[in-house]
C-alpha cells in the first residue's frame, strides 16, 4: 500500500523495521526536489500509525487523517508552508530559513504524549533551511529522542545540514526513476497521453513529483519557456546587457536559491542538448519539444564552444553550491559564453 514508486530497497527496510519493531527516531530523506521524499514521509506517518492489517493501509481513520493533514500527531514544516497546527508562523512571507521559534514549538509538542495516534511524527521538509541555531536545537532533541516520537528530515542538499545531525539520522537515500518508468506510470496510471507522457519524463529527471505537479499546474511548463526564451537573446546580446542579467539572476539568488538552481538546471539541459545534436544524438535530447530551435542554434556554434560552455556551467553550479559571490560567477559564465550571430536553417 505504499504510495512511493522505484524506492524498493527503501520501502523493504521500513517494511522490516515495522515487522521487527525497530523503527530509527530519525530518518534523514535524501533526494533531490519532487522526488517523492513528501510521499515517503506521509508513508511512513501513516504506518507507524495505521490500524489497518497492511502498513499503511491507506483505509482507516488514520491513515487518511494523515493524508489529509488533520491528524494530530503529524506534524509537518517547511520552508514555504505554515507549521500545522496553524498557531506558529502566521507570516506569509517567504522564508529563508526555518527558524529557531518553529523548532522550540516543535521541541514542546515532542514532549507531549500522542493524542489520538500510537506515534509523534514530525516532518521537517527543507530541513538544510534550518538556520543554525534550530539545527542545534533539533540536535541536542535528537541527543536524547522521546519515546514514541520519529524525525523525518527531508533534504534536497544535504551537505548543508550539520554532520552531526546526519549521523544521529537513519539515511534513506531517494534515487530519480528511469524516465521509461516515468513515461509508463504517466500513461498507465495516469492517462496522459504518449507525446506528453514523452516530455514530462524526459523534463523530470527521474522525478516522478515533478512530471504530476506539471501535469496539474501550467506554470511549471510556462515557467520552463519563459527561462528557455532568456537564453536565445543572450547568445546576441552585448556585454553589458549580459552583465546587467548576470546582476539579475544574482538578486533572484540572494532571495530565493531554489529557483537559481533550478535556471541553471535548464541551462545544462539546453547546452547539452546542443552537444547531442552537434554529435548527431537527436534522440537522446532532453527538450524534444524544442528540437528545432536547437538545431538552428547548434549550426552556429562549433562543438567545442558548445562543450566549454557547458564545462562553464557545470563549475558555475558547483560554485554557487560552495556559496561563491553569484554574481560574480554569473558575470564570469557570461563573459565565456559563445557569441555568434545564429544561422537560421531555411
Ligand atoms: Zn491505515
Amino acid at each position: 500500500m505504499w504510495q512511493v514508486i522505484g524506492q524498493d530497497n527503501i520501502l523493504s527496510l521500513l517494511n522490516y523495521s515495522l515487522k521487527t519493531n525497530t523503527i530509527a527516531h530519525a530518518y534523514l530523506l535524501a533526494g533531490p526536489q519532487h522526488v517523492g521524499k513528501g510521499t515517503l514521509a506521509i508513508n511512513l506517518a501513516q504506518a507507524l500509525n495505521c490500524d489497518g492489517p497492511e502498513l499503511p493501509c491507506g483505509q482507516c481513520h488514520s491513515c487518511k487523517r494523515i493524508l489529509e493533514g488533520k491528524h494530530a500527531d503529524v506534524i509537518s514544516i517547511s520552508l514555504d508552508s505554515k507549521m500545522e497546527p496553524a498557531a506558529i508562523s502566521n507570516s506569509l512571507e517567504h522564508k529563508t530559513e526555518i527558524g529557531i521559534k518553529d523548532m522550540l514549538e516543535l521541541q514542546r509538542m515532542a514532549n507531549l504524549p500522542p493524542y489520538e495516534g500510537k506515534f509523534k511524527v514530525f516532518i521537517i521538509d527543507d530541513a538544510e533551511y534550518l538556520s543554525t541555531e534550530a539545527a542545534n536545537s533539533l540536535l541536542k532533541i535528537l541527543e536524547e529522542p522521546p519515546q514514541r516520537v520519529v524525525w523525518l528530515l527531508l533534504a534536497a542538499e544535504e551537505e548543508h545540514l550539520l554532520p552531526t545531525i546526519i549521523s544521529r539520522c537513519q539515511r534513506l537515500e531517494l534515487k530519480p526513476m528511469p524516465s521509461e518508468l516515468i513515461e509508463e506510470v504517466l500513461i498507465n496510471s495516469y492517462s496522459v497521453d504518449a507525446d506528453k507522457a514523452k516530455l514530462l519524463s524526459q523534463l523530470c529527471h527521474g522525478r516522478l513529483g515533478w512530471a504530476l505537479s506539471a501535469l496539474t499546474n501550467d506554470h511549471i511548463l510556462e515557467q520552463r519557456a519563459q527561462r528557455i526564451a532568456t537564453i536565445f537573446p543572450l547568445l546576441t546580446a552585448s556585454l553589458g546587457q549580459s552583465f546587467a542579467y548576470a546582476q539579475e539572476l544574482a538578486s533572484q539568488f540572494s532571495q530565493n536559491r531554489r529557483a537559481m538552481a533550478e535556471i541553471i538546471e535548464i541551462w545544462l539541459d539546453w547546452w547539452r542538448d546542443l552537444m547531442l545534436i552537434k554529435g548527431g544524438c537527436q534522440e537522446a535530447i532532453i527538450n524534444i519539444d524544442y528540437e528545432r530551435a536547437l538545431e538552428a542554434q547548434a549550426m552556429g556554434l562549433s562543438l567545442s564552444e558548445i562543450k566549454g560552455f557547458l564545462a562553464n556551467l557545470c563549475l558555475l553550479k558547483e560554485d554557487i553550491s560552495k556559496n561563491v559571490n553569484p554574481r560574480l560567477a554569473l558575470e564570469w559564465l557570461l563573459l565565456n559564453l559563445p557569441r555568434k550571430k545564429l544561422t537560421i536553417k531555411s
